[in-house]
């Protein structure tokens, strides 16, 4: 096997022995007595996770593809709707609803700020006619976490239909489904669940689907249609719950992780990534190295950096993964070369690992010719 490279990047992460043993079994059908318990135990555990008593489906794919399917079944071509945009996943949104021919009313904030309810407020009161707003909660590419609940809030008073991508925020920071009225909730395995990449969620509020049954438009295709997904959940539900073949190994890999995730407690989840969080971030200041955006409105799974005049950024992280075996995430679109991110998921946020990190980085400064006194990065964090 090649040389293993330890993960900090801000999805995926390195998972954990769980996973590996869960996927290492003989391939199963995605169908009959015997899938339908660990479906029903994988939903189950879904529901927990999202704290929702609404309907969830399991799609395979990448989670754009669900985000695609969400926006898709849910807006009409010639329809109007929100999208709040304040980075790269903001624009992906956008990129869906124009692939569909949908008007965008644009919902900004500059890059390493929040979306403002109020501003949503006057959008929507300016639009009655848009039939849904979808906006990103943890913007992974500046790590800014919008006020999921307070936007939410106002879109429901509003009445109408939210489409919110918590792909890298669920079960990183307290979110409830039901409680704060988010009618479609998309996230991925692959990133705060903490399992491989090949499968994503979606939730579907009674209201949401009311809007699903009243569109009139054209039906966008047979697979990103939650229509069909509903379908074979309801007809087919008692043995063949999903309309395509499942990547079986992959869910055997999600539920070790919930399990994990779940027996431990989503409070003590959370507080993991808080604790990583304040080490790097407190690390790397420790070096010099200022931090993108204040920590009162950073999502706790991933630390964004600034670049610094010493050095590139491609420097370091090409150093870090030539000679330490660790990638980092670096900064996308207009950040490019500007910031770096490091992310929490998994391993990373372990004790080892962490302190590997900031001793690693601690070296390549030295080998830049700074003045960093070997452990220099822990202090304050013993
Ligand atoms: C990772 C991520 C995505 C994209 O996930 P894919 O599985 O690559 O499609 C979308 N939105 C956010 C906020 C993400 O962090």
């Amino acid at each position: 096997m090649a040389q293993h490279v330890k993960l900090f990047t801000p999805g995926p992460g390195d998972v954990g022995d769980e996973v590996l043993d869960a996927m290492a079994q003989p391939a199963l059908r995605h169908y009959g007595p015997d899938w339908m318990v660990i479906h029903n135990e994988v939903m189950a555990l879904l529901h927990q996770v999202y704290k929702t008593q609404n309907d969830i489906f399991m799609v395979p794919g990448p989670a754009s593809a669900i985000l695609d399917m969400s926006i898709g079944s849910l807006v009409d071509t010639g329809q109007k709707i929100i999208i709040g945009n304040n980075g790269f996943f903001g624009e992906r949104l956008n990129d869906i609803a124009r692939g569909y021919g949908i008007q965008i009313i644009p919902f900004t904030a500059p890059l390493g700020e929040q979306l403002d309810p109020e501003k949503l407020k006057f959008i929507l009161s300016e639009n009655p006619d848009v039939k849904a707003v979808a906006f990103v909660h943890h913007e992974t590419s500046t790590t800014v976490l919008n006020p999921l609940r307070e936007l939410a809030e106002v879109i429901h008073q509003a009445g109408k239909i939210s489409i919110v991508d918590t792909v890298s925020s669920m079960a990183s920071v307290p979110l409830e489904v039901d409680d704060w009225n988010i009618d479609v909730c998309v996230t991925a395995a692959n990133k705060c669940l903490e399992s491989v990449p090949g499968i994503g969620f979606v939730s579907v509020s009674p209201r949401a689907w009311q809007q699903v049954d009243n569109q009139t438009g054209i039906q966008h295709g047979f697979y990103l249609n939650l229509k069909t997904w509903r379908k074979y959940a309801t007809e087919w539900g008692s043995w063949h719950p999903t309309p395509v073949t499942m990547p079986t190994s992959v869910i055997l890999g999600l539920r070790a992780s919930m399990l994990r995730i779940l027996n431990g407690g989503l409070e003590a989840h959370y507080a993991k990534y808080k604790n990583a969080n304040r080490i790097v971030r407190r690390g790397l200041s420790n070096l010099g190295f200022e931090m993108f955006i204040p920590e009162s409105i950073a999502s706790p799974m991933a630390t964004a950096v600034k670049a610094r005049p010493e050095f590139e950024i491609a420097e370091m992280s090409t150093w870090l993964l030539n000679e330490r075996h660790m990638a980092i995430g670096g900064g996308l679109g207009n950040l490019s070369g500007k910031i770096f991110r490091v992310g929490h998921l998994g391993l990373s946020a372990e004790r080892d690992y962490l302190i590997e990190f900031l001793f690693s980085v601690e070296e390549f400064l030295r080998t830049k010719g700074l003045p960093v006194p070997v452990g220099s990065s822990l202090a304050g964090l013993e």
